[in-house]
């Protein structure tokens, strides 16, 4: 009864344009070969189609992208498309193109653009038959003429039996018979699956496949109610609401100011207006989901609700993308996966804490899922809301300029709630005054920790690194535990007794003396997570602590027990690395310390200072978020630092605009456009080498006097797994100058990485981290 795989591929006629189809179908696939390749088409096959194709020796699928009318391989060698997936609507033309922006603006070829964009299970023709049993159902229509032969056949005494074939009669009854789905035929029988088959073999009832719901929507649960808006709340939800066309938006608001709210008034109204209305939401983080899924659901019960992120298992993600391609799904909540979801009545975009580094993929197509949003609404004259309490410098100076508008919430939301005062611990003072620290915590943070806890509030310590110690050192000769393979060292996991290289996965037990002197005097160096978990066990030992990070929350959903446990109250000290600095809101945190923040400081990265301000903010505001006045501690040895002292004011206006002054002078981002390309090889020399001999060839492109090409030089980290990194970097005033010189310039990389057997390049557009 199920569509089995030949049936979910067959290339069974589809009802519309097969008079007028084109001979020669062009398919992207997922390889760097090309854009598209040219295949004899079947009649029935549309533009963003699915479909099956041979390619070498293999079968994969690929995207039908368009048609044509002749193609360049000769007709005997051309080859025909080997099935299509006829049971889901195509890709429609602006999900095309968008793959096709993405595919240009990122350099790379349209399947590997297109593919990777799509769920796992329609990936491969495998999954599309297992999915076609979950997505399709069939139902069943009994021919009024032989209404009598069926309730003739069925014996008296099978009660459910009857039932059932009552309830086709009955619906027969009308002439145009309404279908019912196997599903119902199971509640009212059990054994229908068996007796639908018999009367169908008797051409007594008809079947017929359909697209089964896929999204569940909670009706019966009470609508949550919307709080009164504030009057800033409410300017923005007008400004949102009443945009017409392109309308892009920055809401800048301190956390806690209700930015949430705005974004789900603005979508009510967006999604009151037009019955088929979907929205797009994009949060940065997997962990942050459940929470705010829950709300959505709270709020909009009656409107189906899908998910998007890497955590869900394939089959689930595959009908979660399919409930939103079908125009099922009413709002799409995902992370950055989900900028490239096919939303065909897409109505607004909303990006939650734009600024967020994770909205950036560091491998493959890296693409920026912020910047692909609003490229997205502007294709589609939608309005797209960016919302941060420390917006990106891009993204500022664009609103700083008028091309996005700015919506501001200046103070707290909830009535009781204020911004935290937040204080530096001067680690220098602290040791003046002869008061050494209790394993990398001051006697400020100490006490007001102690003081959380006589009051039963909560604490958060923050320190942005995992393990018990960043490596371990001999003191008699010097040794560090450094990786062999890369040039970083092996971290000291304690519970575990392990040394992880958290760059290559390397793992090695802890020696029992140093291996260069023999000296058994080897000592960790320095703290992490659970160095601090440990220390603050020993010093409160009265009080429930618990430790998240990638750690402590490897198995799934460990990290949401863990959160619901802080929520429930039953943690005294939660100890954590950014993990618990995203978006939860602790109504019980009154406390936030920030163990170490000064490793930030060092970094030659020009974006160091702004990622600094951003996190520690972030944290910050996990604090005194109701009624509660909270606090913020920092130790740091440099609290003259200007991100430190703007964190104190709450001035990131102040930040932001001095960021800007000096990248202004400095001409970097966002007053030049960056693209990095980087080699890797077992030998550093050959990796500069590859770079080089681009350099080389970059002279014959045309490359307009804007475009500027630096030096190739090592990474500073250089060695990761064994293999020597080098990065050359290109910068220009004028994006379209750097577009077009970066489009004929990687042309001539495939010849360049000939010459240098082995290299691995990569080209990264408007990279994040140089
Ligand atoms: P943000 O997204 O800016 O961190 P939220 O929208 O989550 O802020 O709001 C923070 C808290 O304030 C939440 O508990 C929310 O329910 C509450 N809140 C938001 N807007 C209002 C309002 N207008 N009146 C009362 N409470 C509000
Ligand atoms: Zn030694
Ligand atoms: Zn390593």
């Amino acid at each position: 009864m199920n569509p089995g795989p030949q049936a979910a591929l067959s290339a069974a006629a589809s009802p519309a344009a097969a008079a007028d189809a084109l001979p020669i179908l062009r398919v992207a696939l997922d390889t760097p070969a090309d854009d598209c390749f040219d295949y004899l088409a079947t009649p029935d096959v549309r533009p963003g189609d699915l479909v099956v194709v041979p390619f070498g020796r293999r079968s994969v699928v690929g995207v039908a992208v368009e048609c044509a009318e002749d193609s360049e391989v000769p007709p005997d060698r051309i080859r025909a498309v080997a099935a299509r997936l006829d049971w889901m609507p195509p890709l429609d033309s602006h999900w095309i193109e968008l793959a096709g922006f993405a595919a240009r603006y990122y350099q790379r070829r349209l399947g590997e653009v297109m593919l990777p964009a799509l769920p796992p299970a329609l990936r491969e023709a495998e999954g599309w038959a297992r999915l076609g049993q979950r997505a399709r159902a069939d139902e069943y229509r009994l021919l009024p003429q032989h209404a009598a032969d069926l309730l003739a056949a069925v014996p008296p005494r099978a009660r459910s039996v009857r039932a059932l074939a009552q309830v086709l009669a009955d619906r027969a009854a009308g002439g145009q018979a309404e279908p019912i789905s196997l599903f119902e035929a199971r509640e009212l029988c059990a054994a229908a699956p068996a007796r639908l088959a018999e009367w169908l073999e008797a051409g007594w009832v008809e079947a017929r496949q359909c697209d089964r719901p896929l999204l569940a929507t909670a009706p019966e649960q009470a609508p949550s109610v919307a709080p009164p808006l504030h009057e800033e709340q409410r300017a923005a939800v007008d400004a949102i609401g009443s945009a017409q066309g392109f309308a892009p938006f920055l809401l800048h608001g301190v956390t806690g100011s209700g930015k949430t709210e705005v974004y789900l008034h603005a979508m009510a109204t967006v999604l009151a207006r037009d019955a088929q209305a979907q929205v797009l939401m994009l949060v940065p983080e997997i962990n942050l989901t459940p929470q705010l899924q829950s709300r959505i659901a709270a709020r909009f019960p009656h409107l189906p609700l899908a998910v998007l992120h890497s955590g869900l298992a394939d089959q689930e993600r595959s009908l979660q993308w399919l409930a939103a391609h079908r125009g099922e799904a009413r709002i799409v909540l995902g992370t950055r996966m989900a900028v490239m979801a096919s939303l065909p009545h897409l109505a607004l975009i909303v990006v939650d804490e734009e600024h967020d580094t994770s909205y950036k993929q560091q491998e493959g197509l890296r693409y920026s899922a912020r910047d692909l949003t609003v490229w997205r609404a502007k294709q589609l004259e939608i309005p797209v809301v960016l919302g941060s309490a420390t917006p990106s410098m891009e993204t500022w100076w664009r609103a700083e300029q008028g091309s996005y508008r700015k919506l501001v919430l200046r103070e707290r939301a909830q009535a009781d709630a204020t911004l935290p005062t937040v204080r530096l611990i001067d680690l220098n003072h602290e040791r003046q005054r002869q008061r050494t620290l209790f394993e990398g915590l001051s006697v400020p943070l100490l006490d007001a920790i102690d003081a959380r806890l006589s009051r039963g509030e909560q604490s958060l310590l923050f320190l942005n690194r995992r393990g018990y110690a960043p490596v371990i050192a001999c003191d008699s000769c010097g040794w560090l535990s450094g990786c062999p393979r890369c040039s970083a060292y092996m971290v000291l996991h304690r519970p575990e007794r392990r040394l992880r290289c958290h760059h290559c996965g390397l793992e090695a037990p802890v020696p029992h003396h140093c291996p260069d002197c023999g000296n058994v005097d080897i000592a960790p160096l320095g703290r992490g997570t659970q160095r601090i978990e440990e220390a603050l066990a020993a010093r409160f030992p009265q009080a429930r602590i618990a430790r998240i990070d990638a750690d402590s929350t490897r198995r799934k959903g460990s990290a949401q027990a863990m959160f619901d446990e802080v929520h429930a109250g039953e943690v005294d000290i939660l100890v954590g690395t950014q993990m618990v600095a995203k978006g939860h809101d602790f109504q019980r945190v009154t406390l936030v310390g920030i163990v170490h923040p000064d490793a930030a400081m060092f970094s030659h990265d020009f974006r160091a200072a702004e990622h600094l301000f951003a996190s520690l903010m972030q944290v910050a505001g996990r604090a005194g978020r109701a009624g509660l006045a909270g606090e913020v501690m920092i130790q740091t040895r440099y609290p003259d630092t200007p991100a430190l002292q703007a964190l104190v004011r709450h001035d990131y206006d102040g930040f932001a605009a001095s960021q800007l002054r000096e990248r202004r002078q400095a001409g970097l981002p966002p007053f030049c456009y960056q693209v990095l390309v980087t080699a890797e090889h077992g030998q550093l020399e050959r990796a500069l080498q590859f770079l080089q001999s681009a350099r080389l060839l970059a002279d014959q492109c045309r490359m307009a006097p804007e475009v500027q090409l630096h030096d190739p030089v090592p990474m500073s980290m250089v060695r990761i797994a064994n293999r020597e990194r080098a990065q050359m970097l290109v910068e220009a005033t004028s994006r379209p100058a750097l577009q077009r010189f970066i489009g004929e310039w990687v042309q001539t990389f495939a010849e360049v990485g000939t010459q240098v057997k082995g290299v691995r390049w990569q080209l990264e557009i408007d990279p994040l981290r140089i």
